[in-house]
């Protein structure tokens, strides 16, 4: 066993069908009287539902936030937080929408509840984003991360399947990474490995069964736990790869995951065969990168780079990018094999070492 440091931060979780009726309770458990409520503009009958269901509880509704959390949105809602006197503010949906929460409990320390409606993750992890300028800055804060999260399966019924099964890859690529990162643990590896089982199950059953409660439980659970190992180690090439291409290309988020991953791990799967040994086997699988693109095919989710609005003349840029910052990584970053990889990312053709 190697030796490890093992620093737990999660927040609490309050997981089940009909989750959502506890957050009055839940606010009331933080001592809050005042919640503002962010979501996007697509969830803003959400937003709206909320803020009937915390009754007097609530302060308002900012139903703007956007992908990436741009500066100055952060600061309109940090300045709307303080008109209406929150003292704590409810995120419903996405990444976006928690990204927007963080933002606000960046500058404010107010508390945050997160009430995630995709498989992202961001509800559990100390990390923020905020865009200024087309720039994405991100950070690490202890601040940011949300008090309470309620997981309500019934809230994901709506997400549309092909968002879903991009946003569940996400997911897998948090999970995928934290068993070759160099400061994970035995209880992260428990983890991932039991959150990319999870998903893999969740995400075909979910396909065929759009509406159905089990396998969007099985997914928020895999989600949950695949957040919450992004948490605790350091990602390595293919976040760092998604980073650039969705931040220098403005590419989907959960899209570019789903096509980079086998990839990525393709790349990595020479130096890291313990983990993707153990990716295999959660996705009961012989091989880890090819099971993973298998999988993405099978359920629909785009298969290349140039499907996904990916510019051909942007690839050397996006090589470059990513062979230029230092990051860990198990294998070394060499810019003429990652140049190959985006290609064959680009062209959607089957992962190579
Ligand atoms: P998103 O939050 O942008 O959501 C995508 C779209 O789906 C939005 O228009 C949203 O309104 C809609 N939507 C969400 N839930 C829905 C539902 N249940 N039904 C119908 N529509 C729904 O996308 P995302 O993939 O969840 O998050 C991506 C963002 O989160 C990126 O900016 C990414 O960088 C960030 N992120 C951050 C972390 C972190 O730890 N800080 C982790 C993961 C992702």
């Amino acid at each position: 066993m190697n030796a490890f440091v093992f620093e737990p931060h999660l927040p609490r979780v309050v997981f089940g069908e009909g989750s959502l009726s506890r957050l009055a309770e839940e606010i009331e458990r933080l001592g809050a009287t005042r919640a503002l409520v962010l979501a996007t503009p697509g969830q803003a009958d959400s937003a709206r539902r909320v803020a009937e269901l915390l009754g007097g509880r609530s302060a308002g509704i900012f139903a703007r936030a956007a992908m990436h959390v741009p500066l100055e949105l952060a600061r309109e809602a940090r300045a709307e937080a303080r008109r209406l006197g929150a003292d704590c503010a409810v995120a419903i949906g996405g990444g976006s929408t928690t990204g927007l929460g963080k933002a606000i409990a960046l500058d404010s320390g107010l508390p945050i509840v997160a009430i995630p409606t995709t498989y992202a993750g961001s509800e559990m992890t100390p990390i923020y984003g905020l865009t200024d300028g087309g720039v994405k800055k991100t950070g690490r804060d202890p601040r940011v991360l949300p008090k309470t999260v309620l997981y309500d399966p019934q809230l994901t019924l709506g997400l549309p399947v092909g968002v879903s099964v991009a946003s569940g890859i996400n997911a897998i690529a948090h999970a995928a990474e934290a068993l070759y990162a160099q400061d994970g643990n035995p209880i992260v590896a428990l983890m991932a490995e039991e959150g990319i089982r999870a998903l893999a199950v969740a995400l075909p059953a979910l396909h065929a069964e759009p509406h159905g409660l089990r396998a969007r439980g099985e997914a928020l659970y895999g989600a949950w736990l695949c957040g919450a190992v992004l948490g605790h180690v350091s990602m390595g090439l293919h976040h760092k790869l998604c980073h650039t291409l969705g931040g220098s290309f403005d590419l989907p988020h959960a899209q570019v995951h789903t096509v980079v991953l086998p990839h990525a791990l393709a790349y990595n799967a020479g130096h890291a065969r313990d983990a993707m040994a153990r990716i295999a086997r959660a996705l009961g699988a012989a091989d880890a990168p090819l099971a993973l693109q298998e999988l993405a095919r099978r359920l629909g989710a785009p298969g290349s780079l140039r499907e996904i609005g990916m510019p051909a003349d942007g690839l050397d840029r996006a090589a470059e990018l990513a062979a230029g910052a230092p990051y860990p990584n198990p294998r070394p970053l060499e810019r003429t094999a990652l140049r190959a990889l985006l290609q064959r990312a680009y062209e959607g053709a089957a992962p190579a070492a």
